[in-house]
């Protein structure tokens, strides 16, 4: 998975397309501007309409900058669709995942929207709630993956909660690891939490 040139993203994708296959449902917890759920579209759409991803952004304007992207990015309008975009906080994601779905992924790309405001940053509050949503959801053999961000003041405190939850997880049922640059103390981290 890694390599000095990858970025840390693109680490995330390549664990992601290691799980998620083709007609599953998964969620974009901070779509900001829609690059990962691209991937994400990518990774679950067949060519039977199957897969399913339910994206979701605090802010108006991330999911407005996602919708546009993916209209770009996608040209088959019955690939879009497979996308479903809320304005709605991440801690909320119970009320937008139908029940009955068998979500195979969560991911969350912590922080800030990239060339938006700065100052709009995912908080360890939430972030806390929404992780513990996503392990609700989670069907068996799924993935959580959170990608954190140290760099920015808060930063480290959003990291220290992740890791607090992701240690607090039953090893019956929960394996859970943390993939970090040892040479590269600000990189961002990859904290993966896989349900048995
Ligand atoms: N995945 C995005 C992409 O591929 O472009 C990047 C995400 S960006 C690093 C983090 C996003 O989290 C921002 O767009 C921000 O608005 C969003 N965010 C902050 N707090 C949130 C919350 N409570 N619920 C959902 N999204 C939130």
């Amino acid at each position: 998975f890694i390599t000095g040139k990858r970025k840390a993203t693109e680490v995330a994708h390549a664990v992601w397309r290691s799980i998620v296959q083709k007609g599953d449902t998964v969620v974009d917890a901070t779509c900001g501007n829609g690059n990962d759920t691209l991937a994400l579209l990518k990774m679950v759409a067949d060519e039977r309409g199957q897969g399913r991803v339910y994206g979701m952004d605090i802010q108006d304007s991330a999911i407005e900058s996602t919708s546009s992207f993916l209209k770009m990015a996608v040209e088959d309008y019955y690939q879009q669709d497979l996308v479903k975009l809320f304005p709605v906080c991440h801690s909320r994601m119970e009320e937008i995942v139908p029940k009955d779905a068998s979500v195979r992924l969560v991911a969350f790309n912590l922080g800030y929207l990239p060339g938006g405001d700065k100052t709009l940053i995912t908080v360890p509050k939430t972030t806390e709630l929404a992780l513990q949503a996503a392990s609700r959801i989670l069907s068996s053999g799924g993935l959580i993956s959170v990608l954190v961000y140290i760099g920015h003041p808060g930063g480290r405190d959003e990291l220290d909660v992740v890791e607090s939850f992701a240690s607090s997880l039953p090893i019956d049922t929960w394996a859970s690891c943390k993939l970090q640059m040892v040479n590269r103390p600000v990189a961002p981290v990859l904290i993966l939490l896989n349900k048995k």
